[in-house]
């Protein structure tokens, strides 16, 4: 089991927003960024969760967070960008010269992770299409060149973050169910580039979004089934990539698809981050036995369909909560 981004504090950060401002400075932002991953890697633990990460607590945007460590652009130069395809509309940074790293990106986050808890420990990345999507790019030819650009500085980083003991690497990457005929003809390729040479598990996220308006909207219009995995999980069962990351609970994915990931671990999201009700662990365990029918139980991870950073703190809580319980009554009735 595991997760990826988790709710700020209201004392670190404005609750309920993607981008929201720190509430704190200086020495005392990095005391509380720090306090923050603390109480999440407990309140992770103690519903029972296998692998654990920091919450992405240190980061203000899971793009924008890696990008503050990268020289080349400017960030005075904010570029009005209709990103996923014009689904909504966000000021981005723009690339003005080579990207090339500034300091360590994230070494902080798993150098104080790491000895908090004995447990694995899973890191985020975005991934290099999904960055392409999030910035203006005055400096290369074309988005391919950008991609690459990023994955050669991903790679880089991720290997940084295996060096100080991750054991799991997670790039990822939502924009791979939007630009379908890009991820064919360079997004996989840029991904790989990114995960090039790693020998600790590498995954890749591909989800349907966070839980916010302009994501709820867009679903509204992807029909009854969503299949856009169906294009992409044949090339990901043959790339480099260990496992794959989809959304399962309360989705209109359907859940055969999983059988296109013959060969991967599969990571199945088993809690909705588009709705505020908490599961209980009876559904989050119905979700899981409907993957059964299609992936073996040794190759079954278990998450959210997206990160639960928007939610109110109280609900992320009682959610992961119901992944740990919905999780062992699972495993129960496996050992039967
Ligand atoms: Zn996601």
């Amino acid at each position: 089991m595991q997760l990826g981004s988790l709710p700020k504090p209201s004392w670190l950060a404005e609750p309920e927003k993607l981008w929201a401002p720190w509430q704190l400075e200086g020495d005392d932002l990095a005391r509380g960024k720090a306090d923050a991953a603390l109480i999440w890697i407990k309140q992770q633990e103690d519903a029972g969760i296998d692998i654990i990460g920091e919450g992405e607590q240190f980061r203000d945007h899971f793009v924008h967070g890696f990008l503050h460590h990268v020289e080349g652009f400017d960030w005075d130069l904010k570029t009005p960008m209709g990103i996923r395809d014009n689904r909504y509309v966000v000021d981005v940074p723009t690339v003005t010269g080579p990207v090339q790293r500034k300091n360590s990106v994230h070494g902080t986050d798993v150098r104080f992770a790491r000895p908090d808890t004995t447990r694995k420990l899973k890191f985020t990345l975005p991934g290099p299409m999904t960055i392409c999507d999030n910035v203006a790019n005055g400096h290369y030819d074309n988005r391919p060149d950008v991609a690459m650009a990023f994955a050669d500085l991903l790679n880089q980083k991720a290997k940084e973050l295996e060096a100080l003991d991750a054991d799991i690497i997670q790039f990822d990457e939502p924009a791979f169910n939007v630009f379908m005929d890009d991820v064919k003809e360079w997004g996989i390729i840029a991904l790989e580039r990114a995960a090039a040479g790693l020998t600790c598990k590498t995954a890749v996220h591909i989800c349907y979004g966070y839980g916010i308006e302009a994501n709820n909207q867009w679903k509204e219009t992807l029909g009854r089934e969503w299949r856009q995995y169906e294009e992409t999980f044949p090339a990901m069962n043959e790339s480099t990539i260990d496992m794959v990351s989809l959304e399962c609970a309360n989705s209109h994915v359907p859940l055969s698809l999983m059988k296109l990931l013959g060969d991967r671990d599969v990571l199945v999201g088993v809690i909705d981050v588009a709705s505020m009700d908490v599961e209980t662990p009876e559904q989050v365990a119905a979700t899981i036995r409907s993957a059964m029918e299609y992936v073996g139980p040794e190759r079954i991870y278990l998450c959210t369909n997206c990160g639960l950073a928007p939610l109110p703190r109280d609900v992320a809580v009682g959610k992961l909560r119901a992944l740990g319980a919905g999780a062992a009554l699972v495993r129960t009735e496996l050992r039967g």
